[in-house]
């Protein structure tokens, strides 16, 4: 066994072992909410928790609040009607995500899809074949995310032979691994690893972040390996109330990410799935963090703040409004400081095929009435 399965074969999988890292907790209560929704945490992760109500404890201890369903649906995102064959989503005209593993290091309360991680759902060598059969047979799908669960929780050799099916395919430009590890289990990330990952460039790795106390030094050396092999990092976070709601935390996270040579490339709404309404935010929360970013720190550390619309749509983004209004040639903007500028948009003066826009801002009103959408 390698380091790292070994620290995995070592994580807490039941309530009543977490209890005896911390004693006072409701075993039971514990226990009706792992049944439904499994438990994992790394001993590695755990020991970042410094109090039960902290922004670590809550991503990774169960909690009875996930039995709350408030109406919400285990599939928000419709991925299993998008789904061609079974482990392939492929919502977007030239890319897809490829599910090859169920199993992650954790499992995190907010998932979006709890539906699946950790419970009896599998995926088979049979299943990985499919879908590299359809993404074969599929020539408009020129970047695939490889993604889960966690891929990174399969041995090396399954991912060779994954990412080697997948270099195979011609019309695949780019591989992209979407991946907890570096954060829950960042002794997964071995040379030997990297040496499998770089052989199948252009291959990027997003991983997935959510507050600056996973930022270790083990973590962060993680990325340097990664970083090192010439692999480009992306990091995808979720507002989390209670976990990373607050500018100041995002703020923190995303330089220091940007440090570890990690860009910030989404932050998610929350997803409105069964078993994590209590971690939701109203929109305005992700509005509020990108103003506490946008100008107060580098560009870099700026991620694009989308909703996964429910219904399969797929990812929004959304911005503060920062184009207030036109008044013939001048345009009125805010800037990061709430300050409203004049800018003169001289482009029709200049013989600018946009003349249309000197006079009244043309608004595309062609979306279906709220009604239609219901
Ligand atoms: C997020 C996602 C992708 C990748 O989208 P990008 O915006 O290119 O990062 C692809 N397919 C599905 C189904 C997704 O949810
Ligand atoms: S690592 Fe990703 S897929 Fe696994 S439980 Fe966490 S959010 Fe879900």
């Amino acid at each position: 066994m390698e380091l790292w399965q070994e620290f995995l074969a070592s994580a807490i999988r039941t309530p009543a072992q977490l209890s005896r890292r911390f004693p006072g907790i409701d075993v039971e209560a514990m226990e009706r909410v792992a049944e439904v929704y499994p438990m994992c945490v790394t001993p590695y992760y755990l020991d970042l928790i410094r109090q039960l109500s902290d922004p670590i404890a809550k991503q990774c201890i169960p909690d009875p609040a996930e039995l709350d369903s408030f109406g919400l649906v285990s599939d928000p995102l419709a991925e299993e009607s998008m789904s061609p064959v079974p482990c392939v989503v492929h919502r977007y005209p030239d890319r897809a995500l490829f599910l090859v593993s169920t199993q992650c290091a954790m499992y995190c309360r907010f998932c979006t899809r709890k539906r699946k991680v950790g419970t009896d759902w599998s995926v088979s060598e049979e299943m990985r074949r499919e879908g590299l059969a359809y993404i074969e047979r599929t020539p408009e799908i020129r970047d695939v995310v490889v993604s889960g669960g966690d891929p990174l929780m399969l041995s090396d050799g399954l991912i060779d032979s994954i990412l080697s099916g997948l270099r195979r395919i011609p019309h695949v430009e780019v591989i992209r691994v979407g991946t907890r590890a570096p954060c829950t289990l960042p002794q997964r990330i071995t040379p030997r690893l990297v040496n499998t990952l770089r052989k199948y460039h252009p291959l990027y790795v997003n991983t997935h972040f959510e507050h600056p106390r996973e930022l270790t030094p083990e973590a962060v050396r993680a990325l340097a390996r990664l970083a090192d092999a010439g692999i480009p990092l992306g990091n995808q976070s979720v507002l989390l109330r209670g976990v990373n709601d607050d500018p100041a935390v995002f703020l923190e996270l995303n330089r220091r990410l940007l440090a570890a040579r990690v860009k910030p490339y989404y932050m998610f709404q929350a997803d409105l799935v069964d078993g994590t309404a209590h971690f939701c935010t109203p929109i305005e929360t992700g509005l509020n963090v990108i103003r506490g970013l946008r100008g107060h720190t580098s560009g870099m550390a700026v991620p694009h703040f989308v909703i996964d619309s429910p219904g399969g749509g797929g990812k929004i983004p959304i911005l503060p409004e920062e184009y207030v209004r036109r008044e013939g040639r001048q345009v009125i903007l805010r800037n990061f400081r709430g300050h409203l500028h004049l800018y003169n948009d001289r482009a029709a003066e200049m013989g600018s095929v946009y003349e249309e826009f000197a006079g009244v801002p043309a608004l595309v009103e062609e979306f279906e009435p709220l009604a239609a959408i219901g």
